[in-house]
């Protein structure tokens, strides 16, 4: 019969779609996706902290290059204070000496600070390391699994997609090409059947408009619901 093929094709197929959602929807392939996202964060983390510390180094550079300048400052100072010989010349020297080490401690002050936040940055910095090893070796794991349930189901599957190559051949390819359209589109079924006297969808259950009940008289017909697009066929 006309449909027969497409019916049987439409029949293997729905098992087969049922083994695809199975991996798309399979735990095993939200945990791939959860510790993807996990490692990603992590070398996220991973590259922002190595931008931090970069600028930590920057800066103590700058710290030290001016801690050096204000030492070379002193002791020039010290050796003025040394020779002067007039109170006021010492006393001037003296107050701009103070001045020089006040700038200094601040100086100490701020590579302290550096210095903390150095070690914050190594103690994030191992923190996020060992994590990115966790998430990484879970990953693989989790990989490994989908890996294999994927094979398992292929093995499933197998059979049925042979059977659908062999009917493929036989199967008129106008309508192979509406059912892979179809498919493509989730709109399974694709080949409903339509009872005249209905005069509706039999999947979406729109009304079906006169100018397309004119092409389903008599069996053996079929045409495009015009709401969701299936194949209304008449069986013959
Ligand atoms: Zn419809």
């Amino acid at each position: 019969m006309k449909f027969d093929n497409i019916l049987e094709y439409q029949r293997i197929d729905a098992d087969l779609v049922t083994i695809e959602d199975a991996i798309k929807n399979s735990s095993e392939r939200v945990r791939v996706y959860n510790y993807k996202l996990k490692l990603d964060e992590a070398t996220e983390m991973v590259k922002r902290l190595q931008a931090e510390s970069a600028d930590v180094v920057a800066q103590y550079e700058r710290i030290a290059q001016k801690a050096n300048e204000l030492v070379a400052k002193i002791t020039e100072l010290e050796g003025i204070i040394g020779k002067a010989d007039d109170l006021n010349e010492v006393e001037y020297y003296t107050k701009m000496l103070s001045g020089l080490i006040d700038e200094l401690s601040q100086i100490e002050r701020d590579v302290n600070k550096d210095m903390s936040k150095a070690d914050n940055i190594s103690f994030e910095y191992k923190k996020t390391w060992e994590q990115g090893q966790k998430a990484t070796t879970a990953y693989k794991n989790a990989r490994i699994e989908y890996e294999k349930l994927k094979m398992e189901r292929s093995i499933e599957a197998k059979p049925l997609a042979d059977e659908l190559s062999k009917l493929t051949k036989v199967i008129e390819p106008r309508m192979l090409e509406i059912y892979k359209g179809l498919r493509a589109n989730k709109k399974l079924p694709a080949f409903v059947e339509y009872q005249p006297e209905d005069k509706r969808c039999g999947r979406c259950f729109m009304d079906i408009p006169s100018d397309t009940q004119g092409k389903l008289k008599k069996a053996g017909d079929y045409a495009e619901c015009p709401n969701c697009h299936r194949a209304l066929y008449i069986p013959d």
